[in-house]
């Protein structure tokens, strides 16, 4: 049975004591209420929280992701933090190709692979994100595109490196906006994904890799997304800086 998640990205927010305190927050909800073992909890908090954020959670209940790693394995490259670091830190997992880092940081297929390709050597598993813009969305190119961004990248991995991701679909225009896709929407993108993935590796590792949606998720409307037969949870930004909030998404999986 594939993997229910619910993951936090928190992008460029709280500062440290913040985050240690909503993460001790989220990890004594999950030790007073089990989950059952096919439901995942991810936190995505910034570089310089990760370290004193691994002292205070139990990994057994969440796993500690990064919202980015270099494309490079190491040298000079000032500002950036490798998969290695990452992972000698204690992190378990990195989300790549968010649509932020696309459109602010200019990464394309090329780099992303790169990543990918250097997160799976650390063994590190990958939050994969693609999603169409606006322009997309209306000019009908958005199973195109979701195609294209899908076989640049994750088609050139082999069957046990495809095993170490998990899919987030993010339409752009639905990320911070107040507007979601609906949950028909949702489920028709994550079928395509998912079917792209079975003509690629086949009917069992298309079965049983998560396929996340993402994009202005909330308590409210989580449900019934998350519903949808192949919508495997949610990557959920604003609404994950909240405790009581994040906490509202993991009882909607
Ligand atoms: C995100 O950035 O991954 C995201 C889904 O953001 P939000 O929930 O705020 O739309």
């Amino acid at each position: 049975m594939r993997k229910l998640i619910v993951a936090g990205n928190w992008k460029m927010n709280t500062g440290i004591e913040e985050g240690i305190q909503l993460s001790s927050e989220i990890n004594s909800y999950l030790s007073k209420n089990n989950l059952p073992s096919n439901k995942r909890i991810i936190i995505s908090p910034p570089y310089t929280h990760l370290y004193p954020i691994s002292k205070v959670i139990n990994p057994s209940l969440i796993t500690l992701s990064a919202q980015n790693c270099a494309s490079t394995e190491n040298g000079a490259y000032t500002g950036e933090i490798s998969a290695q670091m990452l992972k000698e830190l204690g992190v378990k997992m990195v989300i790549l190709g968010h649509s932020e880092r696309r459109q602010y940081f200019n990464e394309d297929s090329d780099i992303l692979l790169k990543k990918i390709k250097l997160a799976l050597k650390y063994d590190l598993e990958i939050i994969f994100c693609v999603g169409e813009s606006l322009k997309e969305r209306e000019n009908k190119t958005y199973f195109n595109i979701i195609e294209r961004q899908i076989k640049d990248t994750l088609f050139n991995l082999n069957e046990n490196e495809i095993k170490k991701i998990i899919i987030a679909y993010e339409p752009v225009w639905a990320i911070g906006t107040g507007k979601t896709a609906t949950p028909n929407e949702a489920q028709e993108m994550h079928e395509f994904i998912r079917k792209l993935i079975k003509n690629k590796f086949g009917e069992q590792i298309s079965e049983e890799i998560s396929i996340l949606y993402g994009g202005s998720c909330k308590p409210g409307n989580a449900k019934e997304i998350f519903e949808k037969k192949d919508v495997d949870g949610g990557l959920i930004g604003g609404a994950s800086l909240k405790a009581q909030d994040f906490e509202k998404i993991i009882e909607s999986i």
